[in-house]
């Protein structure tokens, strides 16, 4: 087999299928893309935002390596993107704000300051009126707020679309398929890339399917800003309320985007009390969201696995999984196509991906 150019099935076009799907392309290799219908699954309903820093959970310490890194490579998965398309992408590197409602918030966000300063993450104490001196339209009762300007955002839809045009352009076939089998597939290499539809595709494993996906779903909200307004917010914001965490998304289409709650409930439409709640907490951190017009509620269902790390490693001599990406998955793209890339070529992986073992979960050995 020549490894220069390989034929490569990718089964799944989602942020992380179509990124993968590219950077192998750029590499040489002969890439063919399978999904019904690209784009479709959470990467349609994602917020965007590129956090590493402010998404920080605590005791998750081995997913922080695999942000910073895919914070670190955005750049280059945007300039390769661009390389091949000029549809826009939505990438703005701004920075974030995060604010906190009352003082228990505020104590919240200084432990978690604290946390991240330990961890070698950048973080910036700021008075709420410096926070208010940038950015305006926030409520002047805020109780605290920092600054993290590594943390950036892109427009998941519109970067889907650019990634499909660069992909078209660089010779990626796209075939609108299910695939159930990776053996249904004729190709030296595959991807496994499906986002929740990975737990259905057989084929690479003995007895029970490893991968251990479940959906975790997030209403999410898109309003317009008014002419007279814009622009409402100039980075993003983030906040916790009565410690229930939001973010606000300014978009240079005048929309924002207002997300996003989690819930493990199994009902895929948008509930009336996550929306509820998300546009009472957005109005308590910046007001004048109530003069906005209602664009549109959404949900989606984040793949989510049991340690909340991604599964992304070889699995066979032919197969490579790249899937289980839960809530960071459009920030973790920058770390996954470059990586996956890496994988399919059975070369050495730019970072260590040891906490990403496909079969860690595995049930029944
Ligand atoms: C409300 C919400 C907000 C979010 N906000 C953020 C955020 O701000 N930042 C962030 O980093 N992440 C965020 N996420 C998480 C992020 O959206 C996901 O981690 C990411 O989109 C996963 O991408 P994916 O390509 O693995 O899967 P998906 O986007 O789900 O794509 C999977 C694709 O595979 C296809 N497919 C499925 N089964 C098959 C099959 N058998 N054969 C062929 N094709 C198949 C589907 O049609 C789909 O197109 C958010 C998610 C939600 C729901």
């Amino acid at each position: 087999m020549d490894v220069s150019k390989l034929s490569v099935a990718v089964i799944g076009g989602g942020i992380i299928g179509l990124a993968t799907a590219l950077t192998l392309a750029d590499r040489g290799h002969a890439v063919t893309v399978y999904d019904p219908d690209p784009a479709s699954g959470a990467t349609r309903h994602a917020g965007g935002m590129l956090a590493p820093t402010a998404e920080v959970v605590y005791k998750q310490e081995p997913l922080f390596p695999l942000m910073q890194a895919a914070a670190q490579w955005y750049p280059e998965l945007v300039a390769l993107t661009e390389k091949s398309s000029t549809k826009p992408t939505g990438y703005r590197t701004d920075g974030t704000l995060v604010v906190a409602r009352d003082r228990a918030d505020n104590t919240h966000l200084e432990e978690l300051r604290e946390y991240q300063s330990l961890h070698g993450m950048e973080v910036e104490r700021l008075t709420t009126r410096q926070a208010r001196s940038l950015e305006p339209a926030l409520a002047p009762s805020l109780a605290g707020a920092v600054g993290i300007d590594g943390d950036h955002q892109l427009q998941p839809r519109l970067f889907t679309q650019s990634l499909i045009d660069a992909c078209a352009n660089a010779s990626v076939e796209f075939r609108a398929a299910e695939i159930t089998d990776v053996s249904e597939v004729d190709a030296d290499q595959v991807l496994i890339s499906a986002g929740l539809g990975a737990a259905d595709i057989t084929g690479w494993y003995e007895g029970k399917n490893p991968l251990d996906l479940r959906p975790v779903y997030g209403d999410i909200i898109h309003v317009s800003v008014p002419e007279h307004q814009y622009p409402l917010l100039t980075r993003v914001v983030r906040g916790f309320v009565e410690d229930r965490p939001i973010y606000l998304i300014p978009r240079e289409d005048r929309t924002l985007t207002i997300g996003a709650t989690t819930r493990e409930d199994g009902r895929e439409n948008p509930q009336v009390q996550g929306i509820y709640q998300l546009l009472r907490d957005a109005i308590e951190i910046c007001p004048a969201i109530e003069e906005c017009d209602f664009l549109e509620a959404d949900a989606g269902a984040r793949p989510g696995s049991p340690d909340d790390l991604p599964y992304l490693g070889r699995v066979s001599d032919r197969v490579t999984v790249s899937t289980g990406y839960f809530r960071h998955g459009i920030l973790l793209a920058g770390m996954a196509a470059r990586c996956g890339a890496e994988l399919v070529e059975q070369i050495a992986p730019s970072i260590s991906l040891e906490a990403c073992d496909p079969w860690r979960h595995r049930r029944d050995s």
